[in-house]
């Protein structure tokens, strides 16, 4: 038999191996999820929000209790991991409560006795999910989609699978059928043979651009609906204009939220020459106080990274940035897990502190010397998620909201997600969108009804 490990990242304490399914088990997943969607589509909006609101009072009750699994498994300080619980009880509440607005059918006017559009589910989906935000992203993408009478398959990923596990007992306990709500506990090698199964009829990806472009390929290989929700170097720029003490608060939650490991985190910052020594001095000292240690303290502001793997991977690509010519003016050390919260300035397109996502609590700093290139400096990454600005000029604002290349822009505020408004990216950073009225309408048939007069 097949494991999947899960280790405490603070204290290197194996948490539990979990077992993956045979092949016969994940058969038998896969046809329930079949057979449950055809009688749960035919339930309506009333029941499904019922059973939605049940799963938010749960999380809301469980806050701590579930927020330390999270912490267990991949080391985020507990107040983020409750504060992610308390995120997924609002998204849980937010599509019970809107999800029947956003799916009523809509009638448009024709020659026709009645022509409508109406949006229906479309079967079980596949949501293939990544370890750092353990419960938000399974739940961003599963309380649309049940509300849309879609069943779920969760494959999550290997180091989290006690959060995966969690989040099916809670979905059976609020009262959905058995199978509307399934965890596939498969290693990614088994992906493409659940993708090309006939059962599946879409799949979502959040995870790396590797991740992606295989399951990408897989889905396009059987013709079927895929939305990426893939990685991110957003841009933090602040402009002489702006209000630095605003700018710098802001940025250590943007860069160092889960220790640095946020597809949306603040990665490169972009400063304008004249306000360039009063934001590196402030965050100098904003970053000496930072209090590092055991994630499950309250007080701890930095624990661990998810692995010494991960760990290791920003440690390569800060010197390889500095051999590149970047100058570290703080940080810069590994000690097993924990990578020590790093300034780095002169950093340059073309330096991997630039060019890729770092994942770790690091501050890639570079120059401009006009909003002009501020923005073509942001605009340069592969990626394309989000990026935020800071600046008191309206022509800023006009000219960042209009011609920054990405899925998001946010002003004098950090880049984030909000249930209410639709997320995701542009470019490398993926295709599709999940929240609001345009994600719960990813997977959903919408279907043109004409009825002749
Ligand atoms: P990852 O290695 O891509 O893993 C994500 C998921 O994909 C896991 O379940 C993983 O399973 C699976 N997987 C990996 N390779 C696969 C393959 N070739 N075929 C099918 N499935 C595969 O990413 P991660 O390290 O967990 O997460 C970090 C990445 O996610 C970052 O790039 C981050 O920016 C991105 N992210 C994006 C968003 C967004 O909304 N845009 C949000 C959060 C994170 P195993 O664990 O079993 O390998």
């Amino acid at each position: 038999m097949q494991f999947m490990k899960s280790i405490n990242p603070y204290d290197h304490t194996r948490i539990v191996n979990y077992p993956q399914m045979t092949d016969e088990e994940l058969e038998s997943r896969l046809e329930k999820a079949s057979e449950v969607f055809r009688s749960y589509r035919t339930t309506d909006f009333s029941m499904r929000s019922a059973c939605l609101l049940r799963v938010a009072a749960l999380l809301k009750e469980r806050t701590r209790m579930l927020a330390e699994i999270i912490t267990g498994e991949m080391g985020k300080p507990i107040g983020e991991s409750e504060a992610e619980i308390k995120k997924c009880a609002w998204v849980c509440d937010y599509y019970a409560e809107q999800a029947p607005g956003f799916l009523a059918a809509r009638r448009v006017d024709t020659e026709a006795g009645v022509s409508e559009v109406r949006y229906q589910p479309l079967g079980p989906v596949l949501a293939v999910m990544p370890w750092n935000f353990p419960f938000w992203q399974v739940f961003r993408f599963a309380a649309p989609a049940l509300m849309a009478g879609n069943t779920a398959l969760l494959k999550h990923a290997s180091n989290v699978q006690g959060s995966a596990q969690a989040m099916e007992n809670l979905f059976l306990e609020a009262g959905f059928p058995e199978g509307v709500f399934q965890n596939l506990a498969i290693s990614s090698d088994r992906v493409a043979g659940v993708i090309a199964h006939e059962a599946v009829r879409a799949v979502t990806l959040t995870g790396s651009e590797a991740a992606g472009t295989s399951v990408a390929a897989e889905a396009g290989r059987h013709l079927k609906k895929c939305v990426l929700e893939l990685g991110g170097s957003n841009a933090f720029v602040v402009l002489n204009d702006a209000d630095v003490g605003q700018a710098l608060g802001t940025a250590m939650t943007a860069r160092l939220q889960n220790g640095g490991q946020s597809c949306i985190a603040a990665k490169r910052f972009i400063l304008e020459s004249g306000i360039s020594e009063a934001f590196i001095s402030g965050l100098l000292e904003r970053v000496a106080a930072l209090n590092t240690g055991d994630p499950m303290e309250q007080d701890t502001d930095l624990g661990p990274l998810s692995s010494e793997s991960q760990a290791k991977e920003v440690e390569k690509q800060v010197a390889r940035s500095v051999d590149m010519g970047a100058e570290l003016l703080c940080g810069g050390a590994r000690d097993g897990t924990f990578y020590a919260p790093t300034i780095l300035i002169g950093v340059k397109p073309g330096m991997p502190v630039f060019d890729e996502e770092v994942f770790g609590p690091v501050f890639a700093i570079l120059q401009a010397d006009s909003p002009e290139q501020a923005l073509e400096l942001s605009n340069l990454s592969g990626f394309g998620l989000g990026m935020q600005v800071f600046t008191r000029s309206d022509e800023s604002v006009a000219l960042f909201t209009e011609r920054a290349e990405e899925g998001a822009v946010f002003v004098n505020a950090m880049v984030k997600s909000d249930p209410r408004l639709p997320f995701g990216g542009i470019k490398r950073s993926g295709y599709g969108r999940e929240l609001s009225v345009e994600g719960i309408r990813e997977f959903v048939n919408v279907k043109t009804v004409w009825i002749g007069s």
